[in-house]
């Protein structure tokens, strides 16, 4: 096992990650920027470094700071967390090449993944069902364009093969509206993601999200930790997770789960992973990999007991998986509700100094936060200030939970969405279960003040 690991991230993944490293007897070096100088983990950390100042650009996007950090304090690993370098594979190659182990996959697989036509491809060969659409990039003639989406048939959706973070799609609905809707996404794609290629697909009309979590050693043994359902979003932002996903049967989910498994070996995987699917009408479609932990993972830890983020960094070291497939137990029902400092009906960020934060608690409650009273939330990053995660025997005793858990949570001095998740936890669609990825926005629609 490493002796010290440098933590390459801020907020509450920071502290998830500087909890693991405990629970491990590994030292955690703690980065940060000038914004995040007063974190509870910094706070907390046995060694903390400064990275620079609050612009990610300049701290935590800034590679030779980061592995400067690692040299000056001798750590043996990197964790990057999730969002900022997590998926980058330059970082990853630059991280080992300074002599560094990185916590995630190779540098290839993040690469492979990275590119979203090369990931479609690569799921279409390990026999993990993917949306029907073009064979890899579109071709420039418009003549063999219009051709595949017609093939494909309308609605279609077109995708650049670098985009990320729900940027760089467009739904054509007919074909007039084709090419012109090619051409546009190539340009923004070029300018935002410096690769102008991009991808056609058959648009669903009403999915769900749905994903499953993997974990794999470089022994290329790999175990999927049963599914997630992630369909309440806005903006293609998640904001309630929740596992198992409702109504949708076992053997489906195991034969989705054993591709996924099947898929990693044969890319040689290695790490936490999560393959995101679109389900509709019984069938699930691939749409991307997450080559690095994700927000949501606590569902999972609730539901199966393994720790998701140790196990990334004892794989990561080098140990064998610590559990078989058989092993993997999936008991009672977990959901959690991301916490923003954002107003809830808007969803405008809503910065600022936090005067009081009082946490809920209780059996299967957990609360996975790096604020406190009187700390300032910055303007400079995403606006998550935690998630509270709730277990129960059942679906029912879960949403009862949250229901108590989020009553008892106080934020004051800025505006949380809790108003909003005790909404949702009451809704009757929601609590029936299964509503699709569009179900929210039309929600918030209904629901403007
Ligand atoms: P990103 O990497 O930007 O998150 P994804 O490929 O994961 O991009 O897609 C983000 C979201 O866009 C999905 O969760 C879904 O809401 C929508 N989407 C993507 N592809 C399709 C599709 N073929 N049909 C319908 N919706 C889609």
């Amino acid at each position: 096992m490493f002796k010290k690991i440098l933590v390459a991230n801020r907020g509450e993944i920071a502290l998830r990650i500087q909890r693991a490293c405990r629970e491990l007897g590994v030292r955690a070096v703690m980065v940060y920027s000038e914004a995040d100088r007063e974190a509870k983990y910094v706070k907390l950390a046995e060694e903390a470094v400064c990275i620079g100042p609050a612009q990610s650009t300049l701290s935590y996007l800034n590679m030779p700071a980061i592995i400067s950090a690692a040299e000056v304090t001798d750590a043996e690993a990197i964790h990057p967390g999730y969002g900022f370098l997590s998926e980058n594979a330059d970082f990853a190659e630059r991280v080992e090449k300074s002599g560094f182990q990185f916590i995630g996959p190779t540098p290839e697989s993040i690469r492979l993944m990275g590119d979203k036509v090369s990931a479609k491809q690569a799921m279409i060969k390990a026999g993990v069902p993917c949306v029907p659409g073009s064979e890899g990039e579109l071709p420039d003639d418009p003549a063999q364009i219009r051709r595949i989406a017609k093939t494909v048939g309308y609605p279609v959706i077109i995708k650049a093969a670098g985009g990320g973070g729900g940027r760089g799609m467009r739904v054509v609905h007919t074909e007039a509206a084709l090419i012109n809707a090619v051409t546009m996404t190539r340009a923004e794609a070029g300018a935002a993601f410096g690769n102008p290629a991009v991808y056609l697909e058959k648009f669903l009309q009403n999915p769900r999200h749905i994903e499953i979590q993997i974990l794999a050693d470089k022994f290329k043994n790999a175990v999927y930790l049963g599914e997630r359902d992630c369909s309440m979003q806005r903006r293609h932002q998640k904001i309630i997770e929740e596992a198992p996903a409702p109504g949708i049967a076992r053997k489906l989910i195991e034969r989705l789960g054993e591709r996924c498994v099947t898929a990693c070996k044969k890319i040689a995987y290695r790490g936490a992973g999560t393959f995101e699917f679109l389900y509709e009408d019984g069938e699930f479609y691939f749409i991307e990999m997450n080559t690095r932990v994700q927000v949501e993972h606590p569902v999972t830890e609730m539901t199966t007991g393994v720790d998701i983020v140790k196990t990334q960094i004892m794989v990561a070291a080098g140990e064998k998986l610590p559990f078989t497939q058989r092993q993997i137990q999936i008991r009672g029902h977990a959901i959690e509700c991301r916490i923003n400092a954002e107003d809830p009906y808007k969803c405008t960020p809503s910065p600022g100094r936090i005067t009081m934060w009082h946490a809920p608690g209780g059996p299967g409650v957990r609360v996975d936060s790096h604020i406190y009273t009187n700390y300032f939330v910055p303007p400079n990053y995403d606006s998550m200030i935690g998630k509270i995660i709730v277990h129960g025997d059942t679906r029912e005793q879960a949403v009862a939970r949250m229901v108590t858990a989020l009553g008892e949570t106080v934020v004051e001095g800025i505006s949380s969405n809790i108003a909003l998740h005790r909404e949702l936890m009451l809704d009757a669609k929601f609590v029936a279960g299964g509503t699709n990825i569009h179900y929210l926005e039309e929600w918030l629609g209904h629901h403007q003040r």
